[in-house]
């Protein structure tokens, strides 16, 4: 049993609150590799930015679960290295399946967990919430819950169909499970490609798709049952079209690649919503810079040629999400 407090990591409970108060959000980043955690790391600790590491089930079959847990653990005195004197990281685990992968989690130094088991019928969703609840908060691992459906992919979390989350449901869920935030489903969905064209109208002048806008209604009675309390969204990439575009010009396939607008999760961020996922903005970042390289300078073989420029794009990117989006910088000084 090893104690996240004892790798310099932090709960999420003091990170939402205080986001909650202050009308922004905390990024949560997932990371697969060095590259990706080097980005994270950097863009957080330059933006003095509280962060939240995700670990998902491929990247435990990916990259291995332990080892994803020691580099976190690096992190935070990588982050101490580049001068962030008092890091807040976080180390969660995104779309936990069952408790035993959550105690797993708990017992080997995560600081959070997510339980989702959303698809699974309204009771057996709070029983299943309230186990993880019960065994984390004895640790002081704080536990994010889902109520509601997303659409799309996201390694093995998948639904044809999403429902929005049913406000007259949050209330009872949250006090019989005891979960410390809840992602909710108003209209974000998983991976990069996030709406059928026929859920969109198409922009005239530029040809690109225009995505339904999220629920803000939904959301705002949520937050009018619930005031004050944590909200996560999920699936909340932007799929920015200069990267979707530097893919295509060099060998890609990626049409109609669309996410959220980043304006709309900026709105979301002044709400209650204090945690906002991004995992496909930084993959397609990656894929962009290594694609132009690939593209550019085809005798190039040294991998940290192509890693290197991919590491400075999500980096990049992670910090305009800081700054602009989720308005955290500075709330971790
Ligand atoms: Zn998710």
């Amino acid at each position: 049993m090893v104690s996240y407090k004892e790798l310099g990591l932090v709960n999420t409970r003091e990170m939402f609150a205080k986001a909650v108060a202050g009308g922004y959000a905390i990024p949560a980043f997932n990371f697969n590799n060095m590259e990706q955690l080097q980005a994270i790391i950097q863009a957080a600790a330059e933006t003095k930015s509280p962060v939240i590491l995700q670990v998902s089930s491929g990247a435990r079959k990916y990259a291995n679960q332990t080892l994803l847990r020691y580099m976190a653990e690096g992190a935070v005195e990588y982050a101490k290295e580049l001068g962030w004197e008092h890091p807040q990281i976080c180390l969660h685990l995104d779309h936990g399946n069952s408790f035993e992968l959550c105690k797993s989690c708990v017992d080997m130094g995560f600081s959070s967990v997510m339980i989702d088991a959303s698809s699974l019928p309204y009771e057996e969703n709070i029983a299943l919430t309230k186990q993880v609840v019960d065994y984390a908060h004895q640790y002081d691992v704080t536990v994010e819950a889902e109520l509601g459906v997303l659409a799309g992919v996201e390694d093995e979390v998948s639904a044809e169909e999403s429902h929005y989350t049913r406000p007259e449901e949050v209330i009872d869920f949250a006090t019989r499970t005891g979960c410390d935030s809840l992602a909710i489903s108003i209209g974000t969905s998983h991976g990069a490609y996030k709406f059928k064209p026929e859920q969109c109208t198409r922009d005239p002048k530029t040809g690109r798709l225009v995505p339904p806008p999220l629920a803000f209604d939904v959301l705002h009675e949520i937050e009018k049952k619930l005031p004050g309390f944590p909200i996560v969204l999920h699936g909340s990439s932007s799929v920015p079209q200069e990267y979707v575009d530097i893919i295509n010009e060099h060998g890609g396939k990626l049409p109609d690649a669309v996410g959220i607008p980043e304006e709309q999760l900026r709105e979301a961020s002044k709400s209650a919503v204090c945690k906002i996922n991004i995992d496909s903005d930084s993959r397609l970042a990656m894929t962009a810079a290594v694609r132009k390289v690939f593209d550019e300078k085809p005798g190039e073989f040294d991998p940290r040629k192509y890693l290197g420029p991919a590491r400075d794009e999500m980096k990049k990117l992670y910090m305009h999400k800081i700054v602009n989006v989720l308005g955290s910088d500075g709330k971790a000084l």
